[in-house]
């Protein structure tokens, strides 16, 4: 599997699961676009790190909720490398509270940034991959968006309506060569998991028929399936990377 000669923007690249993402694409041969929200210091650590792979790689600052942003985040990766061959959406928050408790603008900040961040950004990038008549778009849902949470009810509408979007859009780009996937993962040892309280840690881990969380790495070997030029006749799909979680 290469991915040598395409480009990548990865959203959210900055930490965590992105991170990974970058630095599995690079690996493959990527050119790889970094986006992350405000935290540019880690977002340059990544940049680093892909270019000791030896990939080409650059920071791009974008708040993916804005449409505008989303707009300037895939002209500017298209200026900078010259073509967008892989988008991942991956950028997202969980703003976590019982449905009775919970504020509306922690639920709308939830959906902008996790569900209409992944929605500007494909269109986005659709754009361009429609005049190459190529792309691979993978969307990071979740095994919540599948399963649901109690204290989720946010963020398993975003990771559910992700699920749409992929599936619709797969059905709409799939004459030009562009496949759109979704990756599930289910509970991963990164910044978001990291500020949950023990108990509820102890509670998911008797939930994983492995027995373990995963780590972004593992993420990222599912999405690199997709992202690659072989997966061409995989579209619609979501693939849960969760330790048996949502079986
Ligand atoms: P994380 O460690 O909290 O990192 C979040 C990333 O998203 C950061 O790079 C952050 O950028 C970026 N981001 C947040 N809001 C943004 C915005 N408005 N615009 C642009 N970038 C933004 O998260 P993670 O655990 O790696 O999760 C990555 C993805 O996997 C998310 O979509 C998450 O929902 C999904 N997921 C995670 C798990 C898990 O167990 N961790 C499970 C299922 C699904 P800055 O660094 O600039 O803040």
């Amino acid at each position: 599997m290469s991915m040598e000669g395409n480009v990548a923007l990865v959203t959210g690249g900055s930490r965590g699961i992105g991170r990974a993402i970058c630095l599995e694409l690079a690996r493959l041969g990527a050119a790889v676009a970094v986006n992350y929200a405000g935290n540019s210091q880690a977002a340059e650590e990544t940049v680093q790190l892909c270019r000791s792979l030896g990939a080409e790689a650059e920071a791009f600052q974008a708040d993916v909720s804005e449409p505008a942003a989303c707009e300037g985040l895939a002209a500017a990766v298209k200026e900078r490398f010259g073509k967008l061959d892989i988008l991942v959406n991956n950028a997202g928050i969980a703003r976590d509270g019982l449905l009775m408790t919970a504020k509306e603008e922690d639920f709308m900040r939830t959906l902008d940034t996790n569900l209409k961040g992944a929605y500007f950004c494909t269109k986005a990038a659709a754009k361009v991959m429609l005049r190459q008549k190529y792309g691979r778009i993978i969307c990071l849902s979740s095994v919540v968006g599948l399963r649901g949470n109690p204290g989720q009810t946010a963020y398993a509408a975003s990771k559910a309506g992700v699920l749409g979007l992929v599936r619709a859009a797969a059905k709409e780009l799939a004459g030009r060569d562009i496949t759109v996937n979704a990756v599930a993962p289910g509970f991963i040892k990164t910044d978001m998991t990291a500020v949950l309280p023990e108990k509820a840690r102890e509670a998911m881990l008797t939930t994983i028929p492995k027995g373990r969380p995963g780590s972004p790495e593992e993420v990222a070997r599912a999405v690199a399936f997709f992202a690659a030029p072989e997966a061409a006749y995989v579209t619609g799909q979501v693939l849960c990377v969760d330790g048996g979680m949502a079986v």
